[in-house]
């Protein structure tokens, strides 16, 4: 099969188009024939590499794909070849006090599809048979691979975690990556007040196009805190999203008095300092998540599906080009989701 692989960690140069064996699916393991694959931000990550990370090279990157199945290892029941399917990227054991308990984005032995297990940037992959989902006759692959993985993050972050509740109002930190525009969306639907700052128009201009009902342009406001305070009356909103992390400070000042703010990632680096006073003083509560269970993907990928929730589509590529692909992400030029079209 032809995969982008990578033999050791470093910039998108240690990309490579390349030929492997096509594997075989294991016992309770599906073979899936990827049609598109979605980038997502951990890609670049596990690319350039952390310590401790062990990868078995050579490594195939990628998080999301749609396609079909194409064979099924001993004891898979439910599914035949040819069926249309989306993969959920969070792995887990099934067995332990998380996974039986209906939090299996918590596992202890969790991991994710493109991490340290060969992903989606491949005609095809192999993933347990439990995180197949099916994918309607008439539903593109790039629009699934797409939704799939930030969505979900969000659905958990927003509404499992979060709590979100219609009449509130949410300040998105961030405009135009792939978890705060699904956040938008999502806020949307769910019936909130949505605040936005992004980094200049253009960024904006995807928030409004998923109906933010305010937009702030960091490039001209810096003190985005103070115009949040300012719109909202001096109470602040009821929920800040921010996964940038270094931003922490101004979003604790835009929360109302008990406010929630939610994370799921530091965009920004991974240490920063905040001032402590703001979360008691508040009474703050900083929640975070990462991705989402195997009920939170059934419950987004529905309503995307149904057209109530509708992923933006940046540019597609084809899989030879990942590594441009992956340089128009690291660059933060995307307005959307880029996918990669294979086969
Ligand atoms: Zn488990």
């Amino acid at each position: 099969m032809k995969a982008i692989v990578f033999y050791k960690h470093g910039d998108s140069d240690v990309l490579e188009y390349s030929q492997l064996p096509t594997p075989e699916p294991g016992p309770g393991e599906a073979l899936v024939r990827l049609k598109a694959a979605a980038l997502n931000g951990v890609d670049i990550w596990v690319r350039k590499g952390w310590p401790g990370l062990k990868l078995e090279y050579p490594h195939i990157p990628g998080a999301d794909g749609a396609g079909e199945v194409a064979a099924l290892g001993d004891g898979v029941n439910g599914w035949a070849i040819g069926d249309r399917v989306v993969i959920n990227s969070n792995l887990s054991c099934g067995k332990c006090e998380y996974c039986l308990g209906g939090y299996d984005n918590r596992c202890v032995d969790w991991d994710l599809l493109g991490e340290t297990r060969r992903g989606t940037y491949a005609e095809y992959v192999v993933v347990p048979a439990s995180n197949l989902h099916p994918l309607p006759e008439d539903f593109n692959e790039h629009l699934a691979a797409a939704g799939a993985l930030v969505y979900h993050t969000a659905w958990h972050s927003l509404i499992t975690c979060g709590n979100l509740r219609p009449g509130e109002s949410v300040l998105v930190v961030g405009a135009s990556g792939g978890v705060n525009t699904a956040s938008i969306d999502i806020a949307k639907m769910a019936g909130t007040t949505v605040f936005v700052v992004g980094a200049n128009q253009d960024k904006l201009a995807v928030a409004k196009s998923l109906g933010a009902d305010h937009l702030i342009d960091r490039s001209k406001d810096e003190n985005w805190a103070k115009a949040v305070y300012k719109m909202t009356a001096k109470r602040g909103v009821d929920v800040v999203v921010d996964n940038v992390g270094t931003t922490f400070s101004a979003s604790f000042r835009a929360a109302r008095k008990g406010g929630r703010i939610l994370t799921v990632g530091n965009t920004g680096g991974p240490k920063f300092e905040f001032d402590n006073r703001y979360i008691f003083g508040k009474h703050l509560s900083l929640i975070g998540s990462t991705m989402g269970t195997h009920n939170d993907f059934a419950k987004v990928m529905g309503l995307i599906f149904s057209g109530k929730l509708k992923p933006v589509l940046d540019r597609t590529y084809p899989l030879s080009d990942a590594r441009t692909a992956q340089e128009r992400m690291e660059r933060g030029d995307q307005l959307g989701k880029i996918t990669l079209a294979i086969g």
